[in-house]
Parts: structure tokens; sequence; C-alpha cells
């Protein structure tokens, strides 16, 4: 039905592309596409219900995108690479004429800046092109943005609080380690955090807000107020949300980890010279921290990611949590990566399923939200993402 290539591989990559080849109906012909092709080989040489083709790209390169996408002929791109490349691989997409989907909004290299209003400047041309880029389809942003489009579509007439939580209740058995790029992570960690009330953007010191939740099946966790990108499109795409917030579990021996690396210097995204080599700190403890790609074999525990969100409905006032649990071991036992790699893998293959199969295509530059959230919540089921709702329940922010 489709021919798509996949830009990366990583761990989210490894999820995506091993998902996409047991959905082989739709994705009739792969290609991975990335700067180390032995990564891309690797994740191919994995699967065995077809041949996945790969190749070696560097995507800042607009031309060399270029180049392989005449070489290739896909209908859909989908970055699995980091936000870094954003720009340049829908830039490519226009000159070529292919669609677009992504899991993480554009940011510069040089600035930890995230906002949509980069790729959301590419609206008319991609309409005008009669091309779909999907914006931000992993779990967060994603899973919960299709979440609340569902609760508003089935569920609410008015949303007007909503808060998004983020646990990670598994243990990897280091002493520290992120779960994904850890340069894309620690960046979006070490933010000052951010949220929406009554039309305003409030900022708060970085971890400097936060509680203890409860999260089904995993118990308290003390979860911290952070700034997340899909907080930008849900006020804007749900007018009616008077406060919108985002919170993510952190242990302390984690925190503690990151204190001290933020207080040496060693998480900042100036270059420095070393031995007369400019070296950026932040890339060279990427280098040396565990790669989150290796973290599966020992994970063990789950990751809940749900909305809670309080509204109107028929005049009443109603309380709505809607979430997902993911076990480290069962998604290892699957695909080789542990569960948050696998939370962002799925989402991008069931959108880019949904492209294919030409239900969620419509010219322009959309946040998933803006689609259909129906057939999104049965794939979800389908595809190893279940999820759960509680109506009237104890919110608990
Ligand atoms: P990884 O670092 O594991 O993988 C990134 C891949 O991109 C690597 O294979 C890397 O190549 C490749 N790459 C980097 N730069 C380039 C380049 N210039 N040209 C070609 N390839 C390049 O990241 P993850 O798999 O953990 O994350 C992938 C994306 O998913 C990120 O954008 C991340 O922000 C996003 N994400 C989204 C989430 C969500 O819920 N929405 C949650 C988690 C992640 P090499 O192997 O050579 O380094």
């Amino acid at each position: 039905m489709g021919k798509v290539l996949v830009i990366g591989a990583g761990g989210v990559s490894t999820v995506a592309v091993k998902k996409m080849a047991m959905n082989a109906d739709v994705f009739t012909d792969i290609m991975i596409a990335t700067r180390t092709k032995s990564k891309a080989e690797q994740i191919a040489a994995d699967i065995k219900n077809m041949k996945v083709h790969t190749s070696q790209v560097n995507a800042d390169n607009v031309d060399e995108l270029v180049t392989l996408f005449n070489a290739y002929q896909p209908d859909l791109v989908v970055n699995l690479a980091l936000p870094y490349q954003d720009l340049s691989i829908m830039d490519a997409c226009l000159a070529y004429g292919v669609s677009y989907l992504d899991t993480a909004n554009y940011e510069p290299i040089d600035e930890a800046k995230y906002e949509y209003s980069w790729q959301w400047a590419y609206k008319d041309r991609f309409e005008k092109a009669g091309l779909t880029a999907i914006l931000g389809c992993g779990f967060d942003p994603g899973v919960t943005s299709v979440f609340t489009a569902h609760a508003a579509k089935h569920h609410f007439d008015e949303i007007q609080y909503l808060d998004i939580v983020d646990c990670n209740g598994g243990d990897h058995h280091k002493a520290f380690a992120t779960n994904f790029n850890p340069e894309i992570n620690i960046r979006e960690i070490t933010q000052r955090g951010k949220y929406y009330e009554e039309g305003q953007w409030i900022e708060t010191d970085p971890l400097s807000v936060h509680k203890t939740l409860n999260y089904p099946n995993i118990g308290s966790r003390e979860s911290y107020l952070m700034y997340h990108e899909e907080l930008e499109s849900l006020v804007k795409n749900f007018p009616t949300i008077k406060r919108a917030r985002f919170w993510m579990t952190f242990g302390q021996e984690y925190l503690t980890h990151l204190r001290v690396m933020q207080n040496i210097g060693m998480t900042s995204i100036k270059p420095v010279l070393y031995n007369g080599v400019e070296i950026v700190p932040i890339q060279f403890l990427k280098a040396v921290l565990p790669d989150p790609g290796e973290l599966g074999e020992n994970y063990t525990g789950e990751t809940s990611i749900g909305c809670r969100i309080q509204g109107m409905k028929d005049g009443k006032a109603l309380t709505y949590y809607i979430y997902n649990n993911a076990s480290h071991q069962v998604a290892y036992k699957e695909t080789g990566a542990q569960a948050v790699s696998y939370t962002t893998g799925v989402p991008a293959m069931i959108g880019a399923k949904l492209f294919l199969k030409g239900i969620w295509k419509k010219p322009g530059v959309w946040n998933v939200e803006e689609f259909n959230p129906d057939p999104f919540m049965v794939e979800l089921n389908e595809q190893g993402l279940p999820w759960h709702e509680q109506f009237n329940v104890d919110l608990e922010v």
C-alpha cells in the first residue's frame, strides 16, 4: 500500500520500524536512512518477514535528502532523527513533494527553545503542495494529544482543566540514564517550567513545583511541573481550556545526579575548547551516558501516562482520567526496546499507517489532535498500547 522512509535509527526508530513490519499489508516497502548506516542495518537484520532497505544520510543537508527521496520515491517520510533536523527534512519534503510525520517539535541546536512557530510557518506551503505534515505523533506529544481530542469529542461539552501526567515507574538498574536521547531529554528537563492559565503562560523555576500523584498499578510518585510542547497546540486547538499543565515523575537519585551535572557545567549547550577542539558539554555527556536503546534488557516496571481532565458535560461538572500503562519487559520482549521508546515508536507507526490508508491525510501542517481521534484510538488498543478511562474520580491535581 505504501512506501515509507524512516529517518534515524535510534530507540524510537527501532520500535516504529519493527511495528511497521508487523503491519506489512500497509507498509509494503520500508527504508531506514540515518547518519550511521550500521545502526539502520542492525534494525533491518532483525526483521525477517520483509526486506528493509537502508541508506546513509545527513539529515541536516537538504540536497542530500532530496537526492535520497528521488532515488527511493517514498509516499511518506517519518522523521525519527532529532528535533534539530525537523526543518531541513520538511524543506526536503517540499522540494521533492512528499508528506511528513514527526514526534518532536523543532529545536535550534544552539538554543533550547520549544515552540511550534517554526513548523507552523510551513502550513501554507504544505497546503499549496497538496502535502500533509503530521506533527508530534509520539506519546507525549502524540497519544496525550489524541486522548484530549477523544475526551473533547466523546465525553465533554467543554474541557476546562487539563493535566497531562507522565510517570516512569520503571527501574533500569543504572545509577543514572535517560530514557530517550540524553541530550534532548536533559535540555528539556533543565528548562524553566511553564504552564497555561486564563490566557497567560506562567513561568516557574526548573522543577520547583511538585506534588505527589498516584498512578494506576504503580502507586504514589513525586511529580514535577514542566513545560511540554503539546501544551502549546492543545490550548490553541481547544480554546475552552482555562488551565493546562504537564507533570513528570523523577526519583531523588535522578534529580541529585542532574543537579551535580548542572552545577559542574556538564549540561551546558555552549561549546568549550578542549585540547584545541570545540566540544559541547552536553554532547560529550551523551557519549558517556548509557545508550537509552540498550536499557531494555534489565528494565523492570511500567510507564503510566495520561490526561486528567475537568470540564462540563450536559451542564454538570465532570472529571475524567484516561491513561495507558506500558511494561518495559513486555516492550522489550516484543521489540528489543524499553517502554519509553515503545510508547513513542508505536504511535509514530500508527500515524504513518493512518496517513498511508488515506484516513489522516489533509494538505497542510497539523498537530495530531486536529485529526479524527477515533481510528487512532482503535489502533492503540490493537498495536500494544491499550487505554483505560475513569469517570468522576479524584484527579489529585
Ligand atoms: P536517538 O538518539 O536514539 O536516535 C536518533 C537517531 O537519529 C540516531 O540514529 C541518530 O544517528 C540519528 N541522527 C541524528 N542526527 C542525524 C542527522 N543529522 N542525520 C541523520 N540522522 C541523524 O533518539 P530517540 O530514538 O530516543 O528519539 C528519536 C526522536 O523521538 C527524538 O526527536 C526525540 O525527541 C523523539 N521523542 C519523542 C517522544 C514523544 O513522546 N513524542 C518521546 C521520546 C522521544 P546516530 O546513530 O549516528 O547518532
